[in-house]
C-alpha cells in the first residue's frame, strides 16, 4: 500500500524506507529515548492499562466450577478456556477456533489496523506504560537519559543504573510468574515458589528462563519486538489498506510545512504555510523512532503518542487539533470522515459464521470423549456356549468438572459387555483406560466385520454412543 505524501517533496522515492530509525550508517543498533508522552489520549491509555494489569493479575484466580478461567497447559496438552476443558480429541472444535480467531484478527485489522498494538498488546504495555516509566521516573526525560548515557560512570549513574534494572528484574519476575500461572495454573505457580527449587527443578527453571526472557524483552529488544519480530506486525503489510485506521497526518492540512517564524503574516495569503511548524515532537515522542509525516509506516504501533504530542502544538499556535489524528489514507486525501470498507464488511460475515458455527460444536460437544478400538492382533473367540467374542481396548476423557462413574452397553441388547477389572471411574477432566470382551451370540453375527454401537451412560444418562466392528466366523 502506498500511502505516501504527495504534498512533500523529496519523498516519492520513499528514501526514508531505506533506513529504519534504530539502525545507525554502520549497523549499529540507536538506542531510542523518545521524549515523555502526555496527553488526553495518553491519560486514557493510562486507564486502559490499569484495565488490563487488572486483567492480567487476575485472571489466574477466577475459577468457574473450580476450573482455572484461562490455562494454556502446553506440557499436559490441557487447555481451559472459560472454565470448559479442551483437550486433543476437540482438534475439530480447536481448528474452527483457531480459524475465527485468525479471521477476527484480519478483520480487527483491516477495520482498525495496530489499534490493539497501541492499546492492549502486552509488550506495548509493559514496555511503555511500565518499564518506560520507570526509566522516565529514575533517569528523567529523554534528554536527561542521553546526558546520562554518554556521561562517565559516576556514582550517580551507578546508583541510578542499578535501581533502574534492580526495578526492572523485579517487574520481570512478577511477569514471569503469572505467566507460568497461564501455563500451569496458579495452584502449581504457588507450589513451584513455595518448595525448594531442588523438589521441582523444571518449575523452577521455567520460571527462571521467562524471567530472563522478559527482562532481556524489556531492557535490550524493546521496540525491535514491534519492527522486527512480532508476526502479527510483519502482517500489517497485507492486511492495512487505503481505508485501514492508523495514526495519519493530515498532510492537506499540513502541508508545505515551515517553521513558525517563516509563517507569513496574512495566514490568508494565497501562499500560506499548512499547519505543521515542523517543530518535530511527533518524531521526538515517537517509540519506534518514525517521522508519521512520511505517511502510514509498518514501524507504528499507534501508541497515540504523536497525537498528543501534536495536538499540544495546536493548541499553542491557536489550530484545531488533529493534524494527526485516528484516520484513513483515504479519508485524509479526500478529506471526508473514516468508513469501513467493502472487503471489512465480507470478513465480517466469514466471521459471524465461524462463531456461529463454533458455538454450535461448543454447546452440542459430548461430557465424555470415548475411543473404542478392537486389540490389535486379536481376531475373535468362539466360546463353548456358542458366544462370539471380541478384546477392545477402549480410552475415556472426562471433559466436566465433577469426577464421573461410567458403564458400558451394547446398543439393542445384541451382546453383553464383560470388563475386565473394576469400574470405570473418570477423574474431573481427566482420563481412564479400560479393556472389555464384548459376547454377542452365533447366530447375531451375521457378516464378518459387523457394524455395532456401543453405549457410554453416567449413571442412567446416555452420554455418548460409539461406532466400532466386530469380529466373526462367515456363516
Ligand atoms: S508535532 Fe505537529 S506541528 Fe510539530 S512537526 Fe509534528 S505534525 Fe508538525
Ligand atoms: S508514529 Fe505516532 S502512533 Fe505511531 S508509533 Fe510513533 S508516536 Fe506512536
Amino acid at each position: 500500500m502506498s500511502t505516501i505524501n504527495p504534498n512533500i517533496s523529496g519523498i516519492y522515492d520513499e528514501e526514508y524506507r531505506d533506513t529504519i530509525a534504530t539502525v545507525d550508517a554502520n549497523g549499529k543498533r540507536v538506542w531510542l529515548h523518545p521524549k515523555k508522552p502526555k496527553g488526553n489520549l495518553h491519560n486514557k491509555r493510562i486507564w486502559a492499562t490499569f484495565i488490563f494489569l487488572l486483567i492480567f493479575f487476575s485472571v489466574p484466580f477466577i475459577k468457574i466450577n473450580g476450573q482455572p478461567l484461562l490455562m494454556m497447559n502446553i506440557f499436559d496438552r490441557k487447555f481451559v478456556i472459560f472454565g470448559q476443558a479442551f483437550f486433543p480429541q476437540d482438534f475439530v472444535l480447536f481448528g474452527i477456533g483457531m480459524i475465527t480467531f485468525f479471521v477476527f484478527v484480519i478483520l480487527f485489522t483491516v477495520v482498525y489496523g495496530r489499534f490493539w498494538c497501541g492499546w492492549a498488546c502486552p509488550q506495548t504495555v509493559f514496555l511503555e506504560m511500565i518499564f518506560r516509566k520507570i526509566e522516565y521516573w529514575i533517569e528523567g526525560d529523554a534528554r536527561q537519559q542521553h546526558k546520562l548515557d554518554s556521561s562517565p560512570w559516576t556514582a550517580d549513574k551507578i546508583r541510578k543504573k542499578t535501581l533502574k534494572h534492580f526495578i526492572y528484574i523485579l517487574f520481570s519476575v512478577i511477569i514471569a510468574h503469572f505467566t507460568m500461572a497461564y501455563i500451569i495454573g496458579i495452584e502449581q505457580t504457588i507450589k513451584i515458589v513455595s518448595i525448594s527449587p531442588k523438589e521441582h527443578l523444571s518449575g523452577f527453571i521455567g520460571i527462571l528462563v521467562f524471567t530472563g526472557l522478559f527482562y532481556f524483552v524489556f531492557t535490550r529488544l524493546r521496540e525491535q519486538v514491534c519492527i522486527a519480530i512480532c508476526p502479527y506486525g510483519r502482517l500489517q503489510g497485507v492486511l492495512v489498506g487505503r481505508n485501514t485506521m492508523g495514526i495519519m497526518y493530515d498532510f492537506i492540512r499540513g502541508e508545505p510545512r515551515g517553521k513558525i517564524n517563516k509563517m507569513p503574516e496574512n495566514s490568508h495569503s494565497e501562499n500560506k504555510h499548512g499547519d505543521c511548524i515542523d517543530c518535530a515532537l511527533c518524531v521526538q515522542v515517537c517509540p519506534t523512532g518514525i517521522d508519521i509525516r512520511n505517511g502510514t509506516q509498518l514501524e507504528c504501533i499507534n501508541c497515540t503518542a504523536c497525537i498528543d504530542a501534536c495536538d499540544e502544538v495546536m493548541d499553542k499556535i491557536h489550530k484545531p487539533k488533529g493534524l494527526i489524528k485516528y484516520a484513513s489514507v483515504e479519508s485524509v486525501e479526500k478529506q471526508v470522515p473514516f468508513k469501513m470498507s467493502p472487503r471489512a464488511y465480507a470478513y465480517s460475515v466469514v466471521l459471524l459464521l465461524l462463531i456461529g458455527v463454533e458455538a454450535f460444536l461448543v454447546l452440542s460437544r459430548s461430557k465424555v470423549e470415548t475411543t473404542i478400538m478392537r486389540v490389535p492382533g486379536q481376531l475373535y473367540q468362539v466360546q463353548k456356549n456358542g458366544l462370539i467374542s471380541n478384546l477392545y481396548n477402549v480410552q475415556f476423557v472426562n471433559k466436566t468438572s465433577e469426577p464421573i462413574d461410567l458403564t458400558l452397553k451394547v446398543q439393542n441388547n445384541i451382546g453383553a459387555i464383560r470388563l475386565q477389572g473394576s469400574q470405570i471411574h473418570l477423574p474431573m477432566q481427566g482420563r481412564a483406560d479400560a479393556v472389555f470382551f464384548l459376547d454377542i451370540p452365533k447366530n447375531k453375527v451375521t457378516e464378518m466385520k459387523t457394524p455395532i454401537k456401543i453405549e457410554v451412560y453416567n449413571k442412567t444418562e446416555l452420554v455418548e454412543t460409539v461406532k466400532t466392528n466386530f469380529l466373526g466366523p462367515i456363516q
